[in-house]
């Protein structure tokens, strides 16, 4: 089967490429990029006036299968990927039953392989059943597939049980993602510490909560040589720590969430505003400036949704008994263009390593690139696409976003897969 892409505004820092070309793509790879190229037969699309961009990915979702379908199962999550331009996922371990075994990444990937809309990539747990105990069956999960480690959700709280995870990791050359949360520092914890917490009456959830942990980790990052990935930083401090560590030439890497550089601790206006609790909370202006900063000058390696599904009921109570976390699938990439392409805070080049090619060479997966031989995974923008952040036309399950209502600029209109179209027009390819 042969695809051709006409007259498509070309962008991949990877191979240096900012120009206007047609794309020619058989049985899934490209087979060349240049100018007036014709096939003679199959699929023809005109792209005038789009931006096409190496498939995007997006390395920190929640899929919630298997055991929290209610929110989100692998068949939304991925049209929900789809719909915001993604062509690839990475999903994390904390499900019912945990992903812990060899049986729970076969599972995720079989069933992503039958319903799914992106590719999906499972990371498996360092711990059995996130308890922060005993090693998960890491080797075993690496032979099936595994591309990462984390116990996302919570964290590994004991240095000497992370040493090990950290250990074992490095041996398959697998990175370690960490969300970092000292459970005895940040306890009930319900948003940042401070000011917001005092005037809402809610127990706070300190930066040193976060910081702590990451300046942990980046010690055993030095004393194993693991690679460490820290997950949805969200400090100005914490943001130092990831900079000094790679300065020094540790392998560790970053990443930060739309909402995170977008939304303010301010942001929560009253104790119902449940949409906007998440974990970690939203921070204070300056550490959205400073994240922002991170971003531009290339200490922060990868944005990431944390996409965070919750039934409405989940959610329609007081603060203290929501639970954390925020949807971002469908709102990402059009948050990035908004608030930093198109005023032009960011390249359009920085942007696609962020959402692109450093989350791939972060998780060790195939390289996709606008390059002869490369695999057919593209994204297809309108940079100049206006449109207002509409519950009822989300695509996951779930609705709880903090960005409802907001006016953006810049969407995904057609996502290519191995060649072959996930979303067309703005529309799921059934
Ligand atoms: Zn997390």
């Amino acid at each position: 089967m042969a695809l051709l892409l006409k007259d498509c505004h070309v962008i991949d820092p990877q191979v240096g490429l900012n120009e206007t070309a047609d794309i020619l793509v058989r049985d899934g790879k490209i087979v060349e990029i240049g100018q007036n190229l014709t096939m003679e037969k199959g699929v023809e699309r005109d792209l005038s006036g789009k931006i096409v961009v190496p498939g995007l990915v997006d390395m920190h979702v929640h899929l919630r299968e298997p055991g929290y379908e209610q929110k989100e199962d692998i068949a939304s999550g991925t049209r929900a990927a789809a719909h915001g331009g993604f062509t690839a996922v990475c999903c994390m371990p904390n499900t019912k039953p945990i992903i812990d075994n060899a049986v729970g990444v076969e599972y995720v990937a079989a069933r992503a392989a039958a319903v799914g809309k992106c590719r999906v990539y499972v990371a498996g747990s360092c711990s059995q059943g996130l308890k922060g105990e005993t090693l998960s069956e890491m080797g075993d999960m690496v032979a099936h597939g595994a591309v990462a480690f984390t116990d996302d959700g919570r964290g590994v709280q004991d240095a000497g049980m992370m040493r090990r995870v950290m250990d074992y990791a490095s041996q398959f050359d697998r990175v370690v993602m960490s969300h970092c949360q000292d459970e005895g520092l940040v306890g009930e914890g319900q948003v940042n510490e401070g000011v917001v917490s005092t005037r809402l009456g809610m127990l706070g959830w300190p930066a040193e909560g976060e910081e702590i942990q990451i300046a942990r980790d980046i010690a055993l990052c030095r004393l194993t040589g693991c690679p460490l990935h820290v997950q949805h930083l969200s400090t100005a401090r914490g943001l130092e720590l990831v900079r000094a560590a790679k300065a020094e030439g540790l392998p560790v890497t970053c990443e930060v969430t739309p909402h995170h550089l977008f939304l303010t601790e301010d942001d929560i206006d009253d104790a119902y505003n449940t949409f906007m609790k998440v974990n970690p909370p939203l921070r204070t202006a300056e550490d959205c400036n400073a994240l922002i900063d991170g971003v531009v000058d290339g200490t922060i390696d990868a944005i990431v949704t944390d996409h965070a599904p919750h039934t409405h009921y989940d959610k329609d109570c007081e603060f203290e008994l929501a639970p954390f976390g925020m949807i971002g699938l469908e709102t990402a990439l059009a948050l990035i263009v908004t608030n930093l392409v198109n005023p032009g805070h960011l390249t359009w080049e920085r942007a696609i390593e962020l959402m692109s090619a450093n989350p791939r060479a972060i998780l060790r997966v195939e390289r996709v690139a606008l390059e002869t031989g490369s695999t057919a995974d593209f994204t297809v923008i309108d940079p100049e696409a206006t449109w207002t952040v509409d519950a009822s036309e989300f695509l996951s399950k779930a609705a709880n976003s903090g960005f409802i209502g907001t006016e953006l600029t810049g969407r995904a209109t057609d996502v290519y897969v191995g060649g072959y179209a996930t979303l067309e027009d703005g529309k799921i390819v059934e």
